[in-house]
């Protein structure tokens, strides 16, 4: 066996080893929000980032598991079960404040729109037959923090996620829908690989929404910003050309999804890791050399 296989081969943990003592003690209460639960724990010379508090098969409290978690679980379980199981988090990037600044203004956009009770020049443009949602959680829904929540019974896990929006149409249901800034010369559209993450992210929310009893429509839709760059000159300014995807989603898989992610934090065999990524690959290279 290579070393690199070495290191991606399935890995029987004594937990209590190596789990330093602040993320063995866990009453899962402090693992609300994304990214508010990590602190650095000295590790011999050097720190490293553990969260505060990671997996406890023993506890009996709820444990928060967020949308873009079970992303994680789906790209790689072994990545899962070292940021969840272990507390161990993946290095962090920085925000896509240029990203945030459209999903801001783009709120107040359909803000504006939804206080009338009509629906976006846009979504008209479009044919979409409903008009912006207004919800008294709405809010709440589209806080990070926060979001839509939904106590899963039988993994004890309360999964939740933030919309960016929400539209309904005559029959009463509720579209979800996501906002996305790019800058792209191709045609806008769901066909390549990364967009099925996408695709997931809004049949999870309709998962979510469905399992707090209201009508979802399996029409989700994605509102594309995209960046122009085609133009003479920058002028402190970028042009965005805004248009309107429909995704029809099936959420059928969301289910035994989080079935097998509550198996794999219930494990003590740390998964395998993905082949595919550069990461582990790396590590495993920079060791050889080391
Ligand atoms: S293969 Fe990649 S995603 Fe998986 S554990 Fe390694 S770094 Fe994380």
């Amino acid at each position: 066996m290579k070393k690199d296989e070495e290191a991606n081969s399935q890995m029987p943990l004594d937990l209590k080893k190596k789990i330093p003592d602040k993320i063995q003690k866990n009453d899962h209460n402090d693992n609300e929000g994304r990214n508010s639960n990590t602190k650095p724990v000295a590790a011999g010379n050097s720190s490293y980032y553990f969260k505060k508090s990671a997996y406890d098969p023993k506890s009996p409290a709820p444990y928060s598991l967020s949308r873009s978690k079970i992303d994680m679980f789906m790209k790689c379980p072994r990545c899962f079960y070292l940021d969840q199981r272990l507390g161990v988090k993946m290095p962090s990037m920085p925000s896509f404040s240029l990203n945030t600044a459209v999903d801001h203004l783009l709120k107040k956009e359909f803000d504006i729109n939804r206080a009338k009770a009509l629906a976006h020049p846009l979504m008209e443009a479009y044919g979409v037959e409903a008009v912006p949602a207004s919800h008294s959680q709405l809010d709440v829904w589209r806080n990070n923090f926060k979001g839509i929540r939904f106590l899963h019974k039988t993994t004890n896990f309360e999964l939740f996620g933030a919309i960016d929006d929400l539209w309904i149409n005559g029959a009463k249901e509720y579209h979800i829908v996501d906002y996305k800034a790019t800058s792209t010369t191709h045609e806008i559209s769901l066909d390549d690989q990364w967009k099925q993450w996408y695709k997931k992210q809004a049949e999870f929310y309709q998962w979510l929404f469905r399992k707090n009893g209201f009508k979802v429509s399996d029409m989700a839709y994605f509102v594309f910003c995209n960046a122009a760059k085609d133009r003479e000159a920058f002028d402190g300014k970028l042009e965005f050309r805004v248009s309107i995807v429909d995704y029809r989603g099936d959420d059928s898989w969301v289910e035994p999804t989080v079935l097998s992610a509550k198996k794999c934090l219930e494990s003590n065999i740390c998964p395998q890791s993905n082949p595919d990524c550069e990461y582990c690959s790396y590590v495993a290279k920079a060791k050889r050399v080391e």
